[in-house]
């Protein structure tokens, strides 16, 4: 995550303003930024503007917790998200599936080629990621989630399947708003932008 250039607001945030006006979010006004990386950060744009919260910093969306008593997180708490989706995560569960070390671009290569092992693990993430994200469309009734961070060089091959989950789990389903995903497209120079934005 690059800093936010300005440090008035968190990184995530900043990244997600500069998307939700110069990138893929630039036609809505109520948009979540996903960020995975090394952790999972986030930025809630509402009604066009950085939902900061009551105290700087916004919305934490990587540590609502996705598994009761669930694995410990860098935050100290049990079963966060970001426990699940961060990138370590995601490698140290392919490594213990597999029983070596698994980079990102072997699980996806392993998974396309019908590896079962490498297909379940991209699965379950899949499925913790896709659960993580309805719940926040649920509180924010975003129109527009974004997926940044390392994470977006895969995210082509998470999207369908989350876009079912969220038609299937998300409140009201297809009657109501099923926000639209799509990758961030600005990559690093997001955080620029969105702290001129600021
Ligand atoms: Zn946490």
């Amino acid at each position: 995550m690059i800093p936010c250039p300005v440090r008035v607001a968190n990184d995530a945030d900043c990244a997600a303003l500069g998307e939700a006006v110069a990138g893929a979010g630039k036609n809505y006004s109520d948009v979540v930024m996903f960020t995975l990386g090394n952790g999972v950060g986030g930025g809630v744009i509402l009604n066009g503007e950085v939902f900061e919260g009551g105290v700087m910093g916004g919305a934490e969306i990587g540590h609502q917790v996705i598994r009761v008593n669930g694995r410990l997180c860098t935050c100290g708490r049990k079963g966060c998200l970001e426990a699940y989706v961060s990138v370590p995560a995601l490698i140290r569960a392919a490594g213990q599936v597999a029983g070596k070390e698994m980079t990102l671009d072997n699980i996806f290569r392993k998974a396309e080629q019908g590896d079962i092992d490498m297909t379940e693990v991209v699965e379950q993430y899949t499925l913790m990621l896709g659960q993580g994200i309805v719940n926040i469309v649920n509180m924010f009734r975003p129109q527009l989630i974004l997926i940044g961070g390392t994470m977006s060089a895969y995210a082509d091959k998470l999207i369908e399947p989350i876009k079912e989950m969220m038609k299937e789990d998300c409140f009201g389903g297809v009657t109501s708003l099923v926000p639209e995903i799509a990758i961030a497209e600005l990559g690093s120079s997001a955080g620029m932008i969105g702290a001129a934005n600021l």
